[in-house]
Parts: C-alpha cells; structure tokens; sequence
C-alpha cells in the first residue's frame, strides 16, 4: 500500500495540515525530479513535465503576488480556466496562502459567473481571455469583486467596471516577483479553516456552495488515492474532469498526496473515444478515471475495434476507475474483455464529501456494486429514523458525524463543513439528529448493503419509482436495458398512473443499426416489447419499463459534466399526464 506525504486515517484529524507545505513542498524535497503534472497541448504535440519542486517554488512567488495584490487569507477567488498548468500553479499558491479557491467550469455562461461571484462573495476572479471578458460584464453587479486578473498575455483591455482599476496580467506580474522568494504558511491559518469552495453539479437543482476545509478535501482524498485509485510515485493517473468539477480535485489531491504524477490533456473540444484512446496510447498513463457515460461510449463495437489494434492499445494501463453515475455491469465486463482483465473500480462520493464507498484492492469487484465503506469511514445505510438497516433493505445512505460525547476527537473529517446560504452567507451543515441521538449527514442517495458488507446503489431519493406499492430504483432497470445489444444509454424515471400511481417510464437512446431498423410503428412495437420482455427475463418483472420511448442522444436533458437529469424528464411525464387528462 501506498505511504501517503502524511500519514491519514479517517478518524484522526491533524491540529495542523497544509497541502502546500506539507504535500508538495515534501516530495520536491524529497527527490527533486518527481514529475507532479504530465501536460500534453490541445493537438498533443507539445507537452510539459513539470515537478513538485517546480510547483512548491511557484506557489511562493503566486502566493506573494496575491498578497501585494491585497488578496487576503480568507477571501475567495474564483478560478475559471482551461487544463493549463497555471490552474495547478495557482491553486496551490491559494492553498499555501490560505486564499479559499472557487473552481468552477470555463462552461459557464456571464450569467452563471454572476451567479458564483454573488454567493461567494468572491473577492478575486482569475481566469482566461474568455472567462474573464464574461466577468467583467457581470461585476458592475457584484460590488465585492475587487482584483481581476487574466492568465494570458493581456492585449489591452479596459475593466468596464468602477471598483475595478485594471485587470492584471498574470505573467507580466509575477515576473516582477523574485524567483527565489519565501512565503510562509500563515500562522492564523489552520486544518480547520476555509480552503475550497466547489458548486455541486446541479443535477436535482440549482447548483449548491459545498465549503471544504484545509483537511475535509486536501487531505482526506489521500484515502481516494490509497485504497481506490492505488496511486504512489510510480502511478500516472488520467483523470478526464475538467477543474471546475469536485471530481478533478479528488484527482489532484489525491495523486499528490500520494506523489503521483497527475496527467493533463487540455482538451477543449467535444469528448471523442478515438481521442481518449489515442492519449491512452500515446502518453504511459496507468491509471484512468472516467465518468460511466465515457466508459459506455469505449465500450461500443466501433470503440472496442479500434482499441484492440496495435495504434488503439493503451500503453501502460493497469487500473481503471469510475464514478459520479452508477456504473453499469455490462460495461464493467465489456471493458474487462477489451483490456485483457482490467476491471472497473466504482467508488461512489460527492462534491460534499471525499471518496466514502469504493471498490478497493483488498475486496474483489461485485460487478454493478459500489464497493465497501473505505476503511474506518463511518459510512452506513439508515431507515427514517435512524436505525441502521438490515442485509438487503434500502435506506439512505447516511455518514455518522458523531456519536454525540467527543465530537473532535470521532467527526469523520472527509465531509464538507456545510452549504453557504445565498440570501445569508452562512453555513448549514446539514446534520439530521435522530430521536436515537445518532447524528447523520444524509446524502440524499438510496441504497442497500449485501451481508458480505457491499453497497448496492438504488438511486437518488427523488429519483426512486413507487409503482403499485413497489419501490423500484432506476439504475437497475437502466443497467438492464443496457445489457441489450440495441442500446447504447437510457434514462428510466415515474410516469404518472391512474390505477399505480407512477409507473416505470424508459427514455432509450438505440444504437445507430438498431434506429435504422425502427422504420415504423410495427418496428417500433415490436423492440419495444423485445425489450420489455428482455427486462422481465433478467430483472425481477415487476420492475420491467411499461412504458418505452426512443429517443435521440440529444434528447436527454444532462448537465453540464454529463449527468442526467431524470427530474425533468419526470417533470416532462408528468406534463403529458396532465395534458392529456385535462388537468
Ligand atoms: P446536485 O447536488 O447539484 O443535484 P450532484 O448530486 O449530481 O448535483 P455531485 O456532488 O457532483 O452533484 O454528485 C454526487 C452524486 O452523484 C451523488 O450524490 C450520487 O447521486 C451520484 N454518484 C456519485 N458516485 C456514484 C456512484 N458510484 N454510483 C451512483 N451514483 C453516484
Ligand atoms: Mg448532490
């Protein structure tokens, strides 16, 4: 197993910890030529093989910049920038200076920056031509905003705004400030202060604030590292989120906690499985972790050809992860056949937390499975009061914060500190406290745990069918369906029902073959019962879909990282309902 830069387990949180001083600047000190970033360009011709001692001496330099910008210990930056090695420059420049960073996805529209820059009060903004142009056309409206600067040569721009001077050009600046420059770690900040601030990905709602400390993310995602990536020194890990999502920044700290090399293709365009296996191809990357929805389009029959000949073979793979979706079985064997035996590690986590559940080296894969609760997290599965659940009953997924005594000393410390309200700034920690006296953070996730000890995902609370008294999980009819040689993705949601109240409705993206052979409606009727019947044989029936409508990919309202969003699809139902019933 790996030895993390500081030793971690779950349970025991360190009076002191920065990232910066006691992470990056410990590998560079420790062997000055270990690669922290592996940078490939858009075109993959040029790239860039950067160390920790080259990231601990620019983070000195950032870290004094912003602070003769008069950007303080405590003020939130918001960063918007493409995979440039910058973003990992400044980020860690944020953390040793206590500067709380606010990644967010060069996918945001002005609007959206408005948005972020209003609930963060974000008094520093950072970003590329692009993103910062969008900024500047929203800060007349966001009063707090004080120091804009740009990470690209500065062609002149004027700041269209009052309480903005100039926007500053990053290089320009931090050429000003000497290369062998010291900035030390602030005596006022601690493991507890604020660090990050990450929008969650806005699948059931309105994107929420997720405020993460100097060790909730920092630190605890050694754990992702160690028992779900399985990185040390001689890993190169791909991850394939862009920053502005909580996932990139598992990757980040978690392979250098470990003292991976993290790889970075700056990819700008449209995800393209022959360009994701090119770079697989090209660069000696061991580990990948990709969301389910790339794995499912890898392992199409086009993908799979293309990858098992001599320029299609990845160069150095050996351990493969997913999350953020569940992850279907099909995929996971598909996949397994492809690569000669690697499977799929599904881990499950979110922006509020680090890695918690995960299908880790000590146990084998239950295909379909998330895993088991990573060692000594207090991870588990509750009814409506609290109770733990039974072998094989669904429940929230739940984390126990505390057993109520000595709070410091048992608070699991991989979870966020809390939402920031919009209207009010402050914090909401979000701790249900049950008449046991247990207290819980509540995911919002259903699932169930087999006797062996392994979560099985159900799916998001409002995502759950009730059909006839039967509660039926999404993913499961999804997996089933796509166990089916016509399907490439579906989404299954409630569609409202006059004698069962809901029913199960399947939305069915077909392969490309499969839609041409839907001419007409005896076609179409035709696979449709083909399918219906498909999932009665390799499901329980009752949870077979009722009802099925094809749609084009395009169809399938996601969000921005590729998420699908099923409450509107089940909003979509249930206006149809209406229509049709006169409502
Ligand atoms: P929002 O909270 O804004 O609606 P979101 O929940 O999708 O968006 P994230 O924090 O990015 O935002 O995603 C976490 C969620 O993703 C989890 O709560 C869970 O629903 C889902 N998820 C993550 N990993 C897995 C997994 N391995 N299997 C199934 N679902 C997963
Ligand atoms: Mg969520």
């Amino acid at each position: 197993m790996a030895s993390p830069a500081v030793p971690v387990s779950p349970l025991h949180r360190p009076s002191s910890f920065n990232f910066t001083r006691d992470v990056v600047d410990h590998w560079a000190q420790r062997d000055p030529s270990q690669l922290a970033l592996h940078w490939a360009d858009q075109s993959l011709t040029s790239t860039k093989q950067l160390t920790y001692a080259h990231f601990s001496r620019q983070s000195h330099r950032i870290a004094t910049l912003l602070t003769s910008l008069g950007i303080k210990q405590g003020e939130t930056c918001i960063i918007i920038l493409p995979r440039v090695p910058e973003w990992w420059e400044f980020a860690t420049a944020c953390l040793r200076s206590g500067v709380v960073l606010c990644p967010c996805t060069t996918l945001l529209v002005a609007k959206d920056i408005e948005y972020r820059l209003q609930i963060s009060h974000a008094a520093a903004f950072v970003g590329d031509e692009a993103s910062v142009a969008k900024c500047l056309s929203v800060a007349s409206k966001c009063p707090q905003l004080r120091t804009v600067i740009k990470i690209e040569a500065n062609n002149g721009s004027k700041a269209p705004s009052s309480q903005i001077q100039q926007v500053t050009d990053f290089h320009a600046a931090l050429a000003r400030i000497p290369e062998d420059v010291t900035f030390p770690v602030p005596n006022a900040l601690t493991s507890t202060s604020p660090a990050l601030t990450f929008f969650t990905s806005g699948t059931t709602g309105p994107p929420k604030m997720v405020l993460h400390t100097q060790i909730s993310y920092p630190l605890a995602h050694a754990l992702t590292g160690i028992h779900w990536l399985q990185l040390d020194p001689s890993k190169t890990y791909w991850n394939l989120s862009e920053q502005g999502w909580a996932k990139a920044s598992w990757s980040w700290f978690s392979s250098w906690n470990c003292g991976s090399t993290l790889f970075v293709h700056d990819d700008r365009l449209a995800f393209d499985p022959r360009r994701t296996l090119k770079v697989l191809h090209d660069f000696p990357i061991t580990t990948l972790c990709a969301p389910p929805t790339v794995y499912r389009q890898l392992v199409l029959d086009e993908n799979r050809a293309l990858f098992e000949t001599e320029q299609g073979r990845p160069r150095a793979l050996t351990h493969c992860c997913g999350a953020g979706e569940p992850l279907n079985e099909s995929v996971i064997r598909v996949w397994k056949e492809m690569t000669d035996g690697i499977e799929i590690y599904d881990a499950y986590g979110q922006t509020e937390t680090v890695v918690v559940c995960a299908n880790q080296a000590a146990n084998p894969v239950k295909l379909g499975s998330m895993g088991k609760p990573i060692a000594g997290v207090p991870l588990t599965i509750v009814d409506a009061e609290g109770n733990v659940t039974k072998d094989g009953e669904e429940g929230d997924i739940a984390v126990e914060v505390t057993n109520g005594k000595d709070e410091q000393e048992s608070k699991f410390f991989g979870i966020f500190e809390g939402y920031i309200d919009k209207a009010t700034g402050k914090i909401d920690n979000k701790v249900n406290t049950f008449s046991n006296g247990r207290r819980y953070y509540i995911t919002g996730d259903r699932a169930s745990r087999d006797a062996d000890g392994y979560f099985w995902f159900v799916g998001r609370n409002d995502d759950v069918i009730n059909s006839a008294g039967y509660r039926i999980g999404p993913f499961e009819v999804e997996s089933t369906l796509k166990q089916h040689h016509s399907v490439v993705e579906s989404a299954v949601v409630a569609s409202p029902d006059v004698q069962r109240d809901e029913v199960v409705k399947a939305f069915v993206v077909l392969t490309d073959s499969a839609a041409a052979n839907v001419k007409d409606n005896g076609s179409r009727d035709k696979l449709v019962r083909e399918l219906q019947d498909f999932c009665k044989e390799h499901a329980a029936p009752y949870k077979y879909p009722r009802k099925i409508e094809f749609v084009d990919a395009k169809f399938l309202p996601k969000t921005i990282s590729g998420k699908i969003r099923r409450g509107e699809l089940k909003a979509l139902e249930k206006k149809r309902y209406q229509e049709a019933n006169g409502a």
